[in-house]
Protein backbone atom coordinates (compact mmCIF):
# COMPACT_ATOMS: atom_id res chain seq x y z
CA UNK A 1 0.00 0.00 0.00
CA UNK A 2 1.49 3.45 -1.06
CA UNK A 3 1.56 6.56 1.46
CA UNK A 4 -1.50 8.11 -1.27
CA UNK A 5 -3.71 5.11 -0.84
CA UNK A 6 -3.07 5.09 2.84
CA UNK A 7 -4.31 8.50 3.18
CA UNK A 8 -7.32 7.92 0.67
CA UNK A 9 -8.27 4.64 2.85
CA UNK A 10 -8.66 7.36 6.26
CA UNK A 11 -10.48 10.22 4.03
CA UNK A 12 -12.86 7.53 2.70
CA UNK A 13 -13.23 6.27 6.48
CA UNK A 14 -14.18 9.77 7.49
CA UNK A 15 -16.42 10.59 4.96
CA UNK A 16 -18.50 6.88 5.54
CA UNK A 17 -18.86 7.98 9.09
CA UNK A 18 -20.15 11.38 7.68
CA UNK A 19 -22.46 9.83 5.85
CA UNK A 20 -25.65 9.68 8.05
CA UNK A 21 -25.85 13.06 9.16
CA UNK A 22 -25.71 14.42 5.60
CA UNK A 23 -28.51 15.34 3.29
CA UNK A 24 -29.47 14.15 0.30
CA UNK A 25 -29.29 16.80 -2.44
CA UNK A 26 -32.06 18.58 -3.89
CA UNK A 27 -33.20 18.02 -7.35
CA UNK A 28 -31.56 21.05 -9.43
CA UNK A 29 -29.84 22.77 -7.20
CA UNK A 30 -26.10 22.52 -7.14
CA UNK A 31 -24.08 21.87 -3.71
CA UNK A 32 -20.79 23.30 -2.84
CA UNK A 33 -19.53 19.53 -2.07
CA UNK A 34 -21.29 16.62 -3.18
CA UNK A 35 -20.56 13.10 -2.29
CA UNK A 36 -21.41 9.95 -4.04
CA UNK A 37 -20.75 7.26 -1.49
CA UNK A 38 -20.02 3.56 -1.88
CA UNK A 39 -20.86 3.59 -5.62
CA UNK A 40 -19.48 0.13 -8.16
CA UNK A 41 -18.13 2.67 -10.78
CA UNK A 42 -17.90 1.54 -14.47
CA UNK A 43 -15.38 4.49 -16.27
CA UNK A 44 -15.96 5.94 -19.99
CA UNK A 45 -12.62 4.31 -21.05
CA UNK A 46 -13.56 0.33 -21.26
CA UNK A 47 -12.26 -1.05 -18.13
CA UNK A 48 -14.62 -3.58 -16.23
CA UNK A 49 -17.05 -2.55 -13.13
CA UNK A 50 -14.79 -1.57 -9.79
CA UNK A 51 -15.45 -0.27 -5.99
CA UNK A 52 -16.60 0.08 -4.07
CA UNK A 53 -15.62 4.20 -4.40
CA UNK A 54 -16.31 7.38 -3.15
CA UNK A 55 -16.94 10.17 -5.80
CA UNK A 56 -16.31 13.58 -4.30
CA UNK A 57 -17.37 16.41 -6.50
CA UNK A 58 -16.86 19.74 -5.98
CA UNK A 59 -18.79 22.42 -7.88
CA UNK A 60 -18.84 21.58 -11.19
CA UNK A 61 -15.56 18.94 -10.84
CA UNK A 62 -14.88 15.69 -9.80
CA UNK A 63 -12.57 16.37 -6.83
CA UNK A 64 -11.35 12.43 -6.11
CA UNK A 65 -12.70 9.24 -7.03
CA UNK A 66 -11.56 7.19 -3.64
CA UNK A 67 -11.54 3.80 -3.82
CA UNK A 68 -12.69 2.31 -0.11
CA UNK A 69 -11.76 -0.70 1.58
CA UNK A 70 -14.51 -3.26 1.93
CA UNK A 71 -13.87 -4.28 5.26
CA UNK A 72 -13.98 -0.36 6.48
CA UNK A 73 -17.20 0.24 5.12
CA UNK A 74 -19.06 -2.43 6.65
CA UNK A 75 -17.27 -1.06 9.81
CA UNK A 76 -19.13 2.34 9.22
CA UNK A 77 -19.95 4.75 12.21
CA UNK A 78 -16.72 5.84 12.96
CA UNK A 79 -16.47 9.62 13.74
CA UNK A 80 -15.37 11.96 10.88
CA UNK A 81 -15.75 15.57 9.88
CA UNK A 82 -18.55 15.99 7.68
CA UNK A 83 -16.84 16.82 4.15
CA UNK A 84 -19.48 17.22 1.74
CA UNK A 85 -22.58 19.35 1.88
CA UNK A 86 -24.50 16.70 0.20
CA UNK A 87 -24.53 12.59 0.30
CA UNK A 88 -26.12 10.22 -2.31
CA UNK A 89 -25.74 6.93 -0.93
CA UNK A 90 -24.88 4.73 -4.17
CA UNK A 91 -24.81 1.34 -2.04
CA UNK A 92 -25.50 -1.52 -4.53
CA UNK A 93 -25.60 1.40 -7.37
CA UNK A 94 -23.72 2.05 -10.46
CA UNK A 95 -22.07 4.97 -11.02
CA UNK A 96 -21.07 5.43 -14.91
CA UNK A 97 -20.05 8.91 -16.68
CA UNK A 98 -23.11 11.02 -18.11
CA UNK A 99 -24.46 9.71 -21.48
CA UNK A 100 -23.74 11.74 -24.07
CA UNK A 101 -26.17 11.79 -27.33
CA UNK A 102 -23.74 12.01 -30.36
CA UNK A 103 -26.95 12.42 -32.54
CA UNK A 104 -29.65 14.81 -31.21
CA UNK A 105 -32.26 17.69 -32.54
CA UNK A 106 -33.32 20.22 -30.10
CA UNK A 107 -37.28 20.17 -31.37
CA UNK A 108 -39.87 22.77 -29.80
CA UNK A 109 -42.37 21.67 -32.33
CA UNK A 110 -42.96 18.68 -34.80
CA UNK A 111 -45.46 19.01 -37.83
CA UNK A 112 -45.90 22.81 -37.37
CA UNK A 113 -47.37 21.72 -33.93
CA UNK A 114 -45.63 23.25 -30.56
CA UNK A 115 -44.08 20.97 -28.09
CA UNK A 116 -42.29 22.34 -25.45
CA UNK A 117 -38.90 22.03 -25.08
CA UNK A 118 -38.82 21.05 -21.49
CA UNK A 119 -40.50 18.32 -22.54
CA UNK A 120 -36.87 16.81 -24.64
CA UNK A 121 -34.70 18.19 -21.99
CA UNK A 122 -36.36 16.78 -18.76
CA UNK A 123 -36.62 12.75 -20.78
CA UNK A 124 -32.61 13.83 -21.66
CA UNK A 125 -32.09 14.00 -18.49
CA UNK A 126 -33.86 10.89 -16.79
CA UNK A 127 -32.23 8.58 -19.09
CA UNK A 128 -29.16 9.86 -17.89
CA UNK A 129 -27.79 12.18 -21.18
CA UNK A 130 -25.58 14.97 -19.93
CA UNK A 131 -24.54 15.73 -22.78
CA UNK A 132 -26.19 16.12 -26.07
CA UNK A 133 -24.82 17.04 -29.73
CA UNK A 134 -27.73 19.20 -31.66
CA UNK A 135 -26.78 18.08 -35.19
CA UNK A 136 -29.99 20.30 -37.08
CA UNK A 137 -32.60 22.43 -35.46
CA UNK A 138 -33.11 26.44 -34.98
CA UNK A 139 -29.67 27.32 -34.72
CA UNK A 140 -29.78 30.60 -33.00
CA UNK A 141 -31.91 28.94 -30.70
CA UNK A 142 -29.91 25.79 -29.83
CA UNK A 143 -27.01 28.67 -29.59
CA UNK A 144 -29.20 30.14 -26.74
CA UNK A 145 -29.81 27.06 -25.22
CA UNK A 146 -26.54 25.96 -24.67
CA UNK A 147 -25.35 29.02 -22.83
CA UNK A 148 -28.47 28.95 -20.51
CA UNK A 149 -27.51 25.09 -19.69
CA UNK A 150 -23.81 26.48 -19.75
CA UNK A 151 -24.89 29.03 -17.05
CA UNK A 152 -27.01 26.64 -15.32
CA UNK A 153 -30.46 28.49 -15.96
CA UNK A 154 -32.29 25.62 -17.39
CA UNK A 155 -32.52 22.10 -16.67
CA UNK A 156 -30.87 20.27 -19.60
CA UNK A 157 -27.78 18.71 -20.83
CA UNK A 158 -25.15 20.33 -22.23
CA UNK A 159 -24.95 21.07 -25.60
CA UNK A 160 -23.15 21.17 -29.10
CA UNK A 161 -24.21 22.69 -32.06
CA UNK A 162 -23.41 21.38 -35.14
CA UNK A 163 -26.15 23.27 -37.52
CA UNK A 164 -26.59 21.91 -41.06
CA UNK A 165 -24.69 23.63 -43.52
CA UNK A 166 -27.93 24.18 -45.72
CA UNK A 167 -28.30 24.40 -49.53
CA UNK A 168 -25.38 26.02 -51.18
CA UNK A 169 -24.65 26.46 -54.93
CA UNK A 170 -21.13 26.87 -55.09
CA UNK A 171 -18.17 26.21 -53.41
CA UNK A 172 -17.75 30.53 -52.51
CA UNK A 173 -21.13 30.10 -50.72
CA UNK A 174 -20.24 26.79 -49.15
CA UNK A 175 -17.04 28.78 -47.84
CA UNK A 176 -18.81 31.71 -46.65
CA UNK A 177 -21.75 29.74 -44.77
CA UNK A 178 -18.94 27.94 -42.77
CA UNK A 179 -17.42 30.85 -41.84
CA UNK A 180 -21.11 32.74 -40.96
CA UNK A 181 -21.42 29.38 -39.00
CA UNK A 182 -18.33 29.95 -36.98
CA UNK A 183 -19.11 33.37 -36.15
CA UNK A 184 -22.35 32.53 -34.62
CA UNK A 185 -20.68 30.05 -32.48
CA UNK A 186 -21.16 27.14 -33.67
CA UNK A 187 -19.26 23.55 -32.34
CA UNK A 188 -18.87 21.89 -35.91
CA UNK A 189 -20.97 21.60 -38.91
CA UNK A 190 -23.28 18.96 -40.15
CA UNK A 191 -23.63 18.13 -43.95
CA UNK A 192 -26.26 16.47 -45.62
CA UNK A 193 -26.46 15.73 -49.41
CA UNK A 194 -23.95 17.53 -51.14
CA UNK A 195 -22.15 17.33 -53.89
CA UNK A 196 -18.49 16.42 -53.99
CA UNK A 197 -16.33 20.23 -54.61
CA UNK A 198 -19.05 21.32 -52.18
CA UNK A 199 -17.86 19.07 -49.73
CA UNK A 200 -14.73 19.51 -50.31
CA UNK A 201 -14.65 23.32 -49.52
CA UNK A 202 -16.76 23.30 -46.78
CA UNK A 203 -14.49 20.66 -44.99
CA UNK A 204 -11.51 22.41 -46.00
CA UNK A 205 -13.25 25.59 -44.25
CA UNK A 206 -14.30 24.27 -41.50
CA UNK A 207 -10.76 22.83 -40.74
CA UNK A 208 -9.09 25.90 -41.15
CA UNK A 209 -11.76 27.12 -38.58
CA UNK A 210 -11.47 24.42 -35.97
CA UNK A 211 -15.18 22.98 -36.98
CA UNK A 212 -15.71 19.49 -36.72
CA UNK A 213 -17.77 18.11 -39.38
CA UNK A 214 -20.42 15.39 -39.00
CA UNK A 215 -21.80 13.71 -42.79
CA UNK A 216 -24.84 12.01 -43.05
CA UNK A 217 -23.99 10.99 -46.15
CA UNK A 218 -27.09 10.60 -48.59
CA UNK A 219 -27.70 8.51 -51.57
CA UNK A 220 -25.51 11.00 -53.08
CA UNK A 221 -22.34 11.92 -55.08
CA UNK A 222 -20.25 11.37 -52.25
CA UNK A 223 -19.82 8.17 -50.25
CA UNK A 224 -17.64 7.34 -47.22
CA UNK A 225 -14.16 7.40 -49.99
CA UNK A 226 -15.39 11.18 -49.67
CA UNK A 227 -15.32 11.54 -45.84
CA UNK A 228 -11.76 9.46 -46.15
CA UNK A 229 -10.19 11.87 -48.69
CA UNK A 230 -11.89 15.44 -47.05
CA UNK A 231 -11.14 14.67 -43.36
CA UNK A 232 -14.85 14.17 -41.64
CA UNK A 233 -15.04 13.82 -37.87
CA UNK A 234 -18.24 11.32 -38.33
CA UNK A 235 -20.19 9.56 -40.22
CA UNK A 236 -23.99 9.46 -39.19
CA UNK A 237 -26.01 6.42 -39.34
CA UNK A 238 -24.47 4.59 -42.27
CA UNK A 239 -25.54 5.46 -46.08
CA UNK A 240 -22.24 6.09 -48.02
CA UNK A 241 -20.16 2.98 -46.22
CA UNK A 242 -21.92 0.13 -48.19
CA UNK A 243 -22.03 2.52 -51.26
CA UNK A 244 -18.60 3.14 -51.45
CA UNK A 245 -18.22 -0.93 -51.17
CA UNK A 246 -20.52 -2.12 -54.11
CA UNK A 247 -18.53 -2.69 -57.50
CA UNK A 248 -21.10 -1.27 -60.10
CA UNK A 249 -20.60 1.81 -57.64
CA UNK A 250 -24.44 2.03 -58.51
CA UNK A 251 -27.01 -0.02 -56.03
CA UNK A 252 -29.58 -2.11 -58.24
CA UNK A 253 -32.56 0.22 -57.60
CA UNK A 254 -35.76 -0.92 -59.66
CA UNK A 255 -36.59 1.66 -62.68
CA UNK A 256 -39.56 3.20 -60.60
CA UNK A 257 -37.42 4.05 -57.70
CA UNK A 258 -37.73 7.93 -56.87
CA UNK A 259 -35.56 8.83 -54.25
CA UNK A 260 -37.71 11.83 -52.83
CA UNK A 261 -40.36 9.50 -52.53
CA UNK A 262 -39.64 8.28 -48.84
CA UNK A 263 -41.12 4.69 -49.03
CA UNK A 264 -38.80 4.26 -51.46
CA UNK A 265 -35.66 5.51 -50.15
CA UNK A 266 -36.70 3.34 -46.77
CA UNK A 267 -37.44 0.26 -48.52
CA UNK A 268 -34.33 0.13 -50.81
CA UNK A 269 -31.85 1.21 -47.93
CA UNK A 270 -33.10 -1.94 -46.80
CA UNK A 271 -31.23 -3.62 -49.94
CA UNK A 272 -28.16 -1.60 -49.20
CA UNK A 273 -25.73 -3.81 -47.02
CA UNK A 274 -26.38 -7.06 -49.36
CA UNK A 275 -24.78 -5.06 -52.17
CA UNK A 276 -21.86 -3.92 -50.72
CA UNK A 277 -19.17 -6.10 -51.69
CA UNK A 278 -16.97 -8.03 -48.74
CA UNK A 279 -13.61 -6.88 -49.68
CA UNK A 280 -13.97 -3.65 -50.42
CA UNK A 281 -16.31 -3.16 -47.61
CA UNK A 282 -13.07 -3.76 -45.63
CA UNK A 283 -10.76 -1.66 -47.64
CA UNK A 284 -13.43 1.03 -47.11
CA UNK A 285 -13.38 0.67 -43.11
CA UNK A 286 -9.16 0.44 -43.17
CA UNK A 287 -9.07 3.92 -44.47
CA UNK A 288 -11.97 5.32 -42.30
CA UNK A 289 -9.41 3.60 -39.49
CA UNK A 290 -6.49 5.17 -40.89
CA UNK A 291 -8.09 8.92 -41.34
CA UNK A 292 -9.46 9.08 -37.89
CA UNK A 293 -13.61 8.84 -39.72
CA UNK A 294 -15.63 7.56 -36.75
CA UNK A 295 -18.92 6.24 -36.78
CA UNK A 296 -22.04 6.98 -35.20
CA UNK A 297 -24.32 4.61 -36.43
CA UNK A 298 -27.80 5.47 -34.63
CA UNK A 299 -28.83 1.83 -34.94
CA UNK A 300 -31.92 3.01 -33.01
CA UNK A 301 -33.50 5.03 -35.56
CA UNK A 302 -33.95 2.55 -38.53
CA UNK A 303 -35.25 -0.58 -36.57
CA UNK A 304 -39.20 0.41 -37.18
CA UNK A 305 -38.03 -1.04 -40.58
CA UNK A 306 -37.24 -4.42 -39.23
CA UNK A 307 -39.94 -4.51 -36.30
CA UNK A 308 -42.93 -2.13 -37.36
CA UNK A 309 -45.20 -3.05 -34.74
CA UNK A 310 -42.54 -3.06 -31.90
CA UNK A 311 -41.66 0.40 -32.59
CA UNK A 312 -45.39 1.13 -32.83
CA UNK A 313 -45.90 -0.37 -29.55
CA UNK A 314 -43.17 0.66 -27.14
CA UNK A 315 -44.63 0.63 -23.20
CA UNK A 316 -43.57 4.00 -22.10
CA UNK A 317 -45.76 5.68 -24.84
CA UNK A 318 -48.46 4.95 -22.59
CA UNK A 319 -47.83 7.49 -20.40
CA UNK A 320 -44.57 9.88 -21.67
CA UNK A 321 -45.56 9.87 -25.41
CA UNK A 322 -46.18 13.99 -26.11
CA UNK A 323 -49.29 14.09 -28.23
CA UNK A 324 -47.69 16.53 -30.89
CA UNK A 325 -44.81 13.72 -31.02
CA UNK A 326 -47.99 10.94 -31.35
CA UNK A 327 -49.31 12.73 -34.33
CA UNK A 328 -45.71 13.24 -36.03
CA UNK A 329 -44.91 9.11 -35.79
CA UNK A 330 -48.29 8.48 -37.46
CA UNK A 331 -47.59 7.46 -41.79
CA UNK A 332 -47.70 10.50 -43.21
CA UNK A 333 -45.94 11.50 -46.13
CA UNK A 334 -45.29 14.83 -45.60
CA UNK A 335 -43.29 14.54 -42.74
CA UNK A 336 -39.67 13.19 -42.73
CA UNK A 337 -39.17 9.21 -41.35
CA UNK A 338 -43.01 8.73 -41.80
CA UNK A 339 -43.01 6.64 -44.43
CA UNK A 340 -45.02 3.29 -43.63
CA UNK A 341 -47.70 3.26 -45.46
CA UNK A 342 -48.28 0.07 -47.38
CA UNK A 343 -44.83 -1.24 -44.96
CA UNK A 344 -44.83 -5.20 -45.47
CA UNK A 345 -43.56 -8.25 -43.99
CA UNK A 346 -40.99 -8.63 -47.70
CA UNK A 347 -39.79 -5.27 -46.51
CA UNK A 348 -39.38 -6.29 -42.62
CA UNK A 349 -37.35 -9.76 -43.94
CA UNK A 350 -34.67 -7.30 -45.65
CA UNK A 351 -34.39 -5.04 -43.08
CA UNK A 352 -33.44 -7.82 -40.60
CA UNK A 353 -30.81 -9.05 -43.17
CA UNK A 354 -29.51 -5.53 -43.63
CA UNK A 355 -29.11 -4.59 -39.93
CA UNK A 356 -27.31 -8.16 -39.29
CA UNK A 357 -24.81 -7.01 -42.08
CA UNK A 358 -24.40 -4.15 -41.02
CA UNK A 359 -23.48 -4.93 -37.33
CA UNK A 360 -21.54 -6.94 -38.75
CA UNK A 361 -19.40 -3.81 -40.45
CA UNK A 362 -19.77 -2.48 -37.11
CA UNK A 363 -18.37 -5.05 -35.30
CA UNK A 364 -15.36 -5.59 -37.89
CA UNK A 365 -15.15 -1.84 -37.86
CA UNK A 366 -14.21 -1.76 -33.87
CA UNK A 367 -11.60 -4.47 -34.69
CA UNK A 368 -9.69 -2.89 -36.59
CA UNK A 369 -9.62 -0.06 -34.36
CA UNK A 370 -11.50 1.83 -35.69
CA UNK A 371 -13.80 5.03 -33.22
CA UNK A 372 -17.69 4.18 -32.68
CA UNK A 373 -19.95 6.40 -30.99
CA UNK A 374 -23.31 6.54 -30.17
CA UNK A 375 -26.79 8.83 -31.32
CA UNK A 376 -30.70 8.02 -31.42
CA UNK A 377 -31.56 11.13 -33.33
CA UNK A 378 -35.31 10.90 -31.97
CA UNK A 379 -37.95 12.26 -32.66
CA UNK A 380 -38.60 10.81 -35.73
CA UNK A 381 -39.19 7.38 -36.68
CA UNK A 382 -41.47 6.04 -33.41
CA UNK A 383 -38.25 6.84 -30.72
CA UNK A 384 -38.57 8.82 -27.54
CA UNK A 385 -35.73 11.14 -26.88
CA UNK A 386 -33.13 9.58 -24.70
CA UNK A 387 -35.20 6.30 -24.51
CA UNK A 388 -33.84 5.64 -28.13
CA UNK A 389 -30.77 6.11 -26.75
CA UNK A 390 -31.10 3.31 -24.70
CA UNK A 391 -32.18 0.85 -27.37
CA UNK A 392 -29.22 1.92 -29.29
CA UNK A 393 -27.46 0.58 -26.59
CA UNK A 394 -29.32 -2.43 -26.54
CA UNK A 395 -28.64 -2.95 -30.18
CA UNK A 396 -25.28 -2.66 -29.77
CA UNK A 397 -25.06 -5.58 -27.73
CA UNK A 398 -27.68 -6.96 -30.37
CA UNK A 399 -24.48 -6.59 -32.54
CA UNK A 400 -21.79 -8.04 -29.74
CA UNK A 401 -20.75 -5.47 -28.12
CA UNK A 402 -19.92 -6.58 -24.51
CA UNK A 403 -21.85 -4.22 -22.30
CA UNK A 404 -18.45 -2.65 -20.71
CA UNK A 405 -17.88 -1.36 -24.27
CA UNK A 406 -20.84 0.17 -25.15
CA UNK A 407 -21.02 1.72 -22.20
CA UNK A 408 -17.25 3.57 -23.37
CA UNK A 409 -19.31 3.83 -26.85
CA UNK A 410 -22.05 6.12 -25.24
CA UNK A 411 -19.55 8.27 -23.00
CA UNK A 412 -15.93 8.04 -23.51
CA UNK A 413 -15.76 7.26 -27.48
CA UNK A 414 -18.10 10.20 -27.89
CA UNK A 415 -16.03 12.71 -25.80
CA UNK A 416 -13.77 11.83 -28.59
CA UNK A 417 -15.89 12.71 -31.50
CA UNK A 418 -16.16 16.16 -29.83
CA UNK A 419 -12.86 16.49 -29.19
CA UNK A 420 -13.67 16.38 -25.12
CA UNK A 421 -12.37 13.65 -23.90
CA UNK A 422 -10.12 15.81 -21.40
CA UNK A 423 -13.12 16.48 -20.19
CA UNK A 424 -15.91 14.71 -20.40
CA UNK A 425 -16.63 10.92 -20.53
CA UNK A 426 -15.13 9.79 -17.48
CA UNK A 427 -15.26 9.20 -13.82
CA UNK A 428 -11.95 10.71 -13.13
CA UNK A 429 -10.82 13.69 -10.73
CA UNK A 430 -10.34 16.74 -12.84
CA UNK A 431 -13.52 15.85 -15.24
CA UNK A 432 -16.24 17.90 -15.53
CA UNK A 433 -18.93 16.27 -12.98
CA UNK A 434 -21.07 14.47 -15.57
CA UNK A 435 -22.49 11.02 -14.10
CA UNK A 436 -25.34 8.99 -13.26
CA UNK A 437 -26.14 6.92 -10.72
CA UNK A 438 -28.21 3.49 -11.66
CA UNK A 439 -30.65 1.50 -9.73
CA UNK A 440 -29.01 -1.93 -11.11
CA UNK A 441 -25.91 -3.33 -12.89
CA UNK A 442 -26.52 -1.93 -16.37
CA UNK A 443 -23.74 -4.45 -17.56
CA UNK A 444 -26.19 -7.17 -16.88
CA UNK A 445 -28.88 -5.57 -18.28
CA UNK A 446 -28.93 -2.77 -20.42
CA UNK A 447 -32.71 -1.80 -19.65
CA UNK A 448 -31.94 -0.75 -16.18
CA UNK A 449 -31.06 2.64 -17.70
CA UNK A 450 -34.44 2.93 -19.06
CA UNK A 451 -36.10 5.28 -16.45
CA UNK A 452 -39.32 3.27 -16.51
CA UNK A 453 -37.45 0.61 -15.17
CA UNK A 454 -37.63 -3.15 -15.05
CA UNK A 455 -39.56 -5.75 -13.47
CA UNK A 456 -37.31 -7.97 -11.05
CA UNK A 457 -37.78 -11.72 -9.30
CA UNK A 458 -36.47 -11.39 -5.94
CA UNK A 459 -37.06 -13.58 -3.25
CA UNK A 460 -40.22 -14.95 -5.33
CA UNK A 461 -41.69 -11.40 -5.65
CA UNK A 462 -42.09 -9.09 -8.11
CA UNK A 463 -39.94 -5.92 -6.97
CA UNK A 464 -39.78 -2.74 -9.95
CA UNK A 465 -36.62 -1.59 -9.51
CA UNK A 466 -33.81 0.27 -12.01
CA UNK A 467 -34.10 3.52 -13.47
CA UNK A 468 -31.48 6.16 -13.36
CA UNK A 469 -31.69 7.62 -9.93
CA UNK A 470 -30.06 10.85 -9.60
CA UNK A 471 -27.96 12.77 -13.09
CA UNK A 472 -25.68 14.72 -12.19
CA UNK A 473 -24.33 17.44 -15.03
CA UNK A 474 -21.98 20.17 -14.50
CA UNK A 475 -22.29 19.28 -10.78
CA UNK A 476 -25.95 20.10 -9.97
CA UNK A 477 -27.58 17.05 -9.18
CA UNK A 478 -31.14 15.96 -10.79
CA UNK A 479 -33.45 12.86 -9.61
CA UNK A 480 -34.50 11.52 -12.12
CA UNK A 481 -37.81 10.19 -10.66
CA UNK A 482 -39.28 13.83 -10.16
CA UNK A 483 -38.08 14.84 -13.78
CA UNK A 484 -40.43 11.90 -15.52
CA UNK A 485 -42.99 13.00 -12.85
CA UNK A 486 -42.93 16.37 -14.37
CA UNK A 487 -42.80 14.66 -18.07
CA UNK A 488 -45.81 12.79 -17.15
CA UNK A 489 -47.91 15.51 -15.63
CA UNK A 490 -46.82 17.64 -19.16
CA UNK A 491 -48.34 15.14 -21.19
CA UNK A 492 -51.47 14.16 -19.13
CA UNK A 493 -52.23 18.10 -19.48
CA UNK A 494 -50.96 18.64 -23.44
CA UNK A 495 -53.72 15.41 -23.82
CA UNK A 496 -56.37 17.10 -22.24
CA UNK A 497 -55.55 20.18 -23.95
CA UNK A 498 -56.08 18.15 -27.11
CA UNK A 499 -59.82 17.10 -25.95
ZN1 LIG B 1 -30.63 13.40 -37.47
Amino acid sequence: MTFRTILDFGGALALAGALGAQPLPASGQRVHRLLIHNATVVDGNGTPAAGPKDILIENNLIADVIPLDPVAVARGGNAGTAQADAVIDATGKYVLPGLINAHAHLQEERGGRPQPIEYELDIWLACGITTVRDVGSDTRRALELRRQSAEGEIAAPRIFVYPMLGRVRTTEEARARVRSLKEMGADGVKLLGIDRDLMGATEDEAHKLGLRVAHHVGVEETNAWDDIRFGTTSIEHWYGIPDAAIESGVQNFPSSYNYNNETDRFRYAGHLWREANPERLTKVLQAMVDHNVAWDPTLDIYEASRDLQRAQTQPWFAEYLHPTLAEYFKPNPANHGSYFIGWTSTDEQFWKENYRIWMDALRQFDRLGGLIGMGDDAGFIYQLYGFGLIRGMELHQEAGFHPIKIIQQATGNNARILGQEQHLGRVRAGFAADLIVVNGNPLENLKVLYPTGVDEIRGGKVVHTGGVEWTIKDGIPYHAPTLMARVKAMVAEARVGKR
